[in-house]
């Protein structure tokens, strides 16, 4: 990149250090620095216009310029900026959001945790989970089985129970007591011969085996998230749930479910949970929470969970946990109104209906040579890409992905390549010619890749 001192790109190499980037490779290549939003659409700096098949990070569903947000944001910011829910304080917003979202729950819900990021309500629930053994008289019942390649986030415990080597790689993580067990990735992990439904048997068995291996009573809990997002788009065998969950029945293991992708809406349902017939004791929510306009995330549990967190706080006088910007007033706001524009605009079925010409025209692709699989529900999917014989360099497997992003990227299109499956997550609000242009984009790239 050729970089003009002073400009904002020599600025940003100079003093932003980026998340998720190659630190030495972000000064030769710089930032791509987007300005505004519209619709389903980002504008960068030099006015080039794309379509964010990301939704940012699987997280803006109601588009870049909602106004009715900016509006909330701006009406409770000027009423009450900041307010927080310790030693037995609350506020309006809290209180509102906490009962839609139990209204809403999937399943019978008891109460809402609330917390920053999607990192930190996972980190905060390993903390719940671990109190509820030590208030039920269970102080062995600690561990807590995740999946290889599922994300749970980046924190202490959230990234040991992600299952993805450069979340541990000189991290000295995983932590102790946290198991990760089969990706449910029939495509890549079934074997010769073995049907799908076997796949599931075996995902469920290599479940069993680790309970068994470890002494059941050492497991708290089990967490997924229902289709795995940013592990490459995993969505499991037709019964592997139901075969997951009865293994979980057997040793009195907890379920979280991980909706930090799937919530409000993007499966075709208000919740991955309902899509799959998941029924979570613990279940968390960010990024669509508020479409991502404001940093917010929660938690929900139900009263196997709450009750004996309950008592123990009780016995030891005080719930030793909490966040200054837990249940913010102006997030709390802006999820409200967001989750109000979702049930108006009806956006869940939005997600279904044109999630399922997403699919289609995925899956359409899957005829072209690079193309390996595709899969998805709803609105979010991927193509994994397979590199053809022979091939090295950056056409090589495991860098076929990046050569394609930068590709879409340059014909408009915002995809995200974990290795060498692109991901596809656009806005909720996305049009039925908005889904035709996003695969004639990637039609044309892989045209151009080939
Ligand atoms: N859980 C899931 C399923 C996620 O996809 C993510 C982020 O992508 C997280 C947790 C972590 O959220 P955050 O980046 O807000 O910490």
């Amino acid at each position: 990149m050729d970089v003009r001192p002073n400009s904002d790109e020599a600025r940003d190499i100079a003093y932003h250090f980026h998340s998720y980037t190659n630190a030495e490779a972000h000064e030769k290549i710089g930032p791509l620095i987007i300005e505004s939003g519209e619709g389903i659409h980002v504008t960068d700096s030099n006015g080039n216009r794309y379509i964010e098949g990301m939704s940012g990070l699987w997280s803006v569903a109601v588009g870049f310029n909602e106004q009715r947000l900016v509006d909330v944001a701006s009406r409770q910011m000027q009423k009450l900026p900041y307010y927080h829910n310790f030693s037995h304080r609350s506020h309006g917003p809290a209180i509102d959001l906490a009962e839609k979202l139990i209204e809403i729950a999937p399943v019978p819900m008891s109460k809402v945790f609330y917390t920053n990021s999607g990192s930190e309500a996972n980190d905060t629930i390993v903390k719940m989970v671990w109190y509820r053994s030590n208030a039920l008289g269970k102080p062995e019942k600690k561990k807590i089985i995740s999946r290889l390649r599922g994300y749970h986030g980046v924190t202490v415990a959230a990234a040991s129970m992600t299952g993805l080597p450069y979340n541990h790689k000189s991290f000295d993580l995983p932590m102790e007591g946290i198991l990760h067990t089969t990706c449910p990735h029939y495509w890549r992990e079934g074997q010769d011969g073995e049907s799908e439904e076997a796949f599931a048997s075996r995902c469920a068995q290599d479940i069993d085996d680790m309970i068994q291996s470890e002494g059941p009573e050492t497991v708290a809990a089990f967490i997924a998230e229902p289709v795995m997002g940013a592990g490459g788009v995993v969505v499991p065998p037709a019964t592997y749930w139901e075969k997951i969950q009865a293994v979980l029945a057997k040793y009195d293991i907890l379920l979280i479910a991980d909706e930090v992708i799937c919530g409000f809406g993007r499966t075709g349902n208000m919740f991955g949970s309902t899509t799959f017939d998941i029924k979570p004791d613990i279940l968390t929510m960010s990024k669509q929470i508020t479409s991502s306009y404001f940093p917010f995330s929660a938690f929900m549990i139900n009263d196997r969970v709450y009750q004996p967190i309950a008592d123990e706080s009780g016995r030891i006088g005080v719930l030793g946990h909490g966040y200054t910007g837990g249940g913010h007033p102006v997030g709390a706001a802006v999820a409200l109104e967001n989750i109000k524009i979702i049930e108006e605009r009806d956006l869940v079925a939005n997600a279904a209906e044109r999630g399922a010409e997403l699919q289609a025209g995925l899956t359409d692709l899957t005829s072209h040579p690079l193309v390996g699989e595709a899969r998805g529900i709803g609105l979010i999917g991927a193509l994994e890409l397979i590199a053809p014989e022979g091939k090295s360099g950056d056409f090589a497997p495991g860098k076929l992905g990046a050569q394609m992003n930068a590709i879409m990227l340059r014909n408009g299109l915002i995809s995200r390549n974990m290795t060498d499956a692109m991901a596809f997550c656009p806005p909720l609000i996305v049009g039925a010619n908005d889904v035709r242009e996003i695969i004639q984009i990637t039609k044309k790239s892989l045209e151009e890749l080939a």
